[in-house]
């Protein structure tokens, strides 16, 4: 059974803050096809502070580390993301209190515990067009696996992510601003789906983990 320590995912986070800032002014042009064109900067002022504060954060614990980045989000993230990724911040370090490394079952139970707050705190459900039609077949992705090979989930995770970009890329949106505008939110991709896909292939290309992207957000 593979374990997490808490410097891996330190570094998953490390790695997912350059991911963010990179990509600031797509995932802006993303939000702007349906929304009000704020995901990217919204996203990259936050986690320009994680960034930034990172190396000196409380590191006593996972828990206590992802409770700390919860805080920062809540605080630094602009629009609608700020609550979405401290709520999902702080329900993993929950799963996770007290922990100085992972093992696969926390690790899943962190997503599960990270999806079901995000959902309680946003009221939406799958098929909402939302960054949960990503995070809920993750998890239910990463319950069939035992674990032994963080490897192959990662490629597994990675794919369902990048197949969740055009399943739901017809769809009209339910929740969030881009619900505002109806039909114009129908063949444009979720930013937050786009997000979370982007976020893992990094983190391929970062453990090299061979994967060969198809949504056009990802294969760019
Ligand atoms: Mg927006």
């Amino acid at each position: 059974m593979s374990t997490l320590t808490l410097a891996d995912i330190e570094k998953a986070i490390d790695i997912t803050c350059d991911t963010v800032i990179r990509n600031e002014k797509y995932f802006s042009d993303l939000d702007g096809l349906a929304g009000d064109g704020d995901f990217g900067t919204s996203l990259a002022t936050g986690f320009k502070v994680i960034k930034a504060d990172l190396p000196t954060i409380d590191k006593s614990a996972i828990g206590a580390m992802l409770l700390k980045i919860s805080m920062i989000c809540s605080k630094h993230v602009g629009g609608s993301s700020g609550p979405i990724c401290g709520t999902g911040f702080m329900r993993a370090g929950m799963a996770a209190k007290g922990m100085t490394e992972v093992d696969y079952a926390t690790l899943t139970a962190m997503v599960g515990s990270a999806l079901e707050g995000i959902m309680a705190r946003g009221g939406a459900k799958r098929g909402d067009k939302t960054l949960l039609d990503a995070l809920i077949p993750i998890h239910e992705t990463m319950q069939t696996m035992d674990g032994s090979d963080l490897k192959a989930v990662l490629a597994a995770v990675t794919k369902v992510a990048d197949e969740a970009i055009d399943e739901t890329r017809s769809l009209v949106a339910h929740r969030g601003r881009a619900s505002q505008v109806g039909e114009r939110s129908s063949n444009t991709p979720d930013p937050g789906i786009v997000g979370i896909a982007t976020i893992l292939y990094d983190w391929c290309k970062h453990y090299g983990v061979d994967y060969t992207p198809k949504a056009a957000e990802l294969a760019r």
